[in-house]
């Protein structure tokens, strides 16, 4: 959880805020009064080079027969060509009465659009215009690109286009709840810049989550749900590679729940139901309609109490489900092949996302091995043990031991991605295969990145007489899940399976401290909207 400022920190803060603001707007004002003076007296004869596009021409009036260039695919090359670019008017600056600078950034990509005033280009009108144009607002461009002498600092494009044309498509409100400019701020800068007395402004996590639209176009965050969108499509593409078969499972479910975490119950049309905590039970059910291997994404639904940086009440699962010939190993095989392919794979085509989120949130890149570690729950107890930290043989380690252990993991064997497994069968769910040499253990596994979890999974019990007792032993009411059990008395294969959470795995992949950086609208127990 992210530390509260105290009130005094808070209104001090508020205080240099606004002071820092009130000097900003200051200064802004002296820029645009220099262009807002321009006295404009006599017709434009360039006035058809800009203004705003009336809406029938936004409304489909025309099929596109114009040729756009992306902002990210500006570069030297294009030198005294001429392009056509839309994005949004990230900055505006007018320097005195003839030249303005001006930002326009499309998704994660910046160009510097520069508007110089002179005889049949660029007229003071023009500069006026485009001068007054609100942040945030979608504008078409005209220009010429050009290569500066020297580099540009406040836009990824080394290029810039000397605008000819400048037209708004939308224009956003004058009063924004935050800027993106200060969303998209690092830390580092922010105390940078105070160590040299300038107060940048710096945006909280709530008013980020409170005005989601705007933060969301931040570069940083671009990357995060680019890279989360590509771990879906490396999942799947693993997957359907080894004949897994996606399924859909339902999301309402009868009953209470599989037991362990908390549910959210609801009124099924006046029968009692919960929204499906895991799909668990129906994804093993799925094996036993023999479709061999198969894994489900879907959204994931947990009544959390706490309020930690990693618990959502709704996010993401990716689970998978297979038969398996002789051991839970099969399982593990799995996963060690799928993560590590994957993260390969991260780090090969993703530069760029992961360059736009390390630039806010600095990271460094996961460790892991080609052969994923896997070390026994035993050994885990033991390499705290010899680190000094106790902890119960047969009982779950807390939060504090896994990061521990996932620090000693690193320092021995050099990786942060690794598997724990052989679990007490006392700490996991009544459908886990117990140990056969050691009925205090089980067939099962977690999965770690940087000390903390990321994948729970296990051999399941498909044995309905042993399915019963372990359910009974756990506290849950058989007749409850009476279905599910009766789904293994017409013969069901030996099968196992896993479960991620996708939010957490793109958070460890880049090292975030908070899993709503990774949610694109985050459900936690105190926020349900936007
Ligand atoms: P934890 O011990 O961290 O609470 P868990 O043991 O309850 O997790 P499982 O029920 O085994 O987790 O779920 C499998 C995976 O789903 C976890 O490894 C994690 O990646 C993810 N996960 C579980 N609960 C949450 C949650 N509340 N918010 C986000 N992800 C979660």
């Amino acid at each position: 959880m992210e530390p509260e400022p105290s009130s005094q920190e808070i209104s001090k803060k508020a205080a240099k805020k606004e002071a820092a603001k009130a000097k900003k707007a200051a200064a802004k004002k002296d820029s645009a009064a220099t262009v807002s003076n321009i006295t404009i007296d006599v017709p434009d004869p360039l006035a058809e080079n800009y203004g705003d596009i009336p809406i029938e021409e936004l409304q489909s009036k025309t099929i596109a027969d114009r040729v756009w260039t992306t902002v990210g695919t500006l570069t030297d090359e294009l030198e005294g060509k001429n392009v056509l670019i839309r994005g949004r008017a990230q900055a505006i600056r007018a320097v005195g009465k003839k030249m303005a600078f001006f930002t326009v950034r499309e998704r994660i990509d910046t160009v510097q659009c520069v508007l110089t005033v002179a005889e049949g280009l660029v007229s003071p009108q023009m500069l006026k215009f485009a001068a007054g144009i609100s942040k945030e607002s979608f504008v078409d461009i005209e220009g010429l690109v050009s290569v500066p002498p020297s580099p540009i600092k406040g836009a990824s494009q080394q290029v810039e286009i000397q605008v000819r044309k400048i037209y708004v498509v939308n224009r956003a409100s004058n009063l924004l709840p935050m800027n993106v400019e200060d969303a998209a701020r690092s830390d580092v800068e922010i105390e940078k810049a105070s160590e040299a007395g300038e107060q940048l402004v710096r945006v909280n996590q709530d008013t980020r989550l409170n005005n989601r639209v705007l933060d969301l176009r931040t570069p940083a965050n671009q990357g995060i749900f680019r890279l989360e969108s590509q771990v879906l499509t490396f999942f799947q593409q693993f997957l359907l590679n080894e004949k897994f078969v996606q399924i859909c499972t339902p999301k309402l479910t009868a009953g209470t729940s599989e037991g362990g975490a908390a549910v959210f119950r609801l009124d099924y049309k006046k029968q009692p139901a919960c929204l499906a905590q895991s799909p668990q039970l129906h994804k093993q059910m799925a094996i036993c309609g023999d479709f061999g291997r198969v894994y489900v994404i879907g959204p994931v639904f947990r009544a959390e109490d706490s309020y930690t940086h990693r618990h959502l009440c709704e996010f993401t699962g990716l689970d998978v489900e297979m038969e398996i010939k002789q051991h839970y190993s099969e399982v593990m095989d799995i996963v060690d092949r799928l993560f590590v392919e994957m993260f390969d794979k991260l780090n090969e085509r993703c530069q760029k996302e992961l360059e736009a989120i390390g630039k806010q949130y600095p990271f460094t890149p996961l460790k892991y091995l080609r052969n994923t570690l896997r070390l026994t729950f035993e050994e885990g107890v033991q390499m705290l043990k010899d680190a000094g930290v106790e902890v119960d043989p047969l009982g779950d380690l807390n939060t504090e031991s896994e990061r521990t252990l996932g620090k000693l993991v690193l320092e021995k064997y050099g990786t942060e991605f690794y598997i724990l497994h052989r679990y007490p069968l006392a700490v996991r769910p009544f459908y886990t295969m117990p140990c056969p040499d050691n009925e205090a253990y089980s067939n099962s596994f977690d999965v770690f990145i940087r000390g903390e979890e990321i994948i729970s999974g296990a051999q399941r019990v498909h044995l309905p007489e042993l399915l019963e007792s372990r359910a009974t032993e756990c506290g849950i009411d058989v007749k409850t899940i009476s279905t599910y059990i009766d789904s293994f008395r017409y013969g069901a294969p030996l099968h196992g399976g896993f479960g991620v959470g996708l939010e957490r795995v793109v958070m460890l992949f880049c090292a975030l401290d908070n899993i709503r950086k990774t949610s694109l609208f985050p459900r936690d127990p105190r926020r349900l909207e936007p």
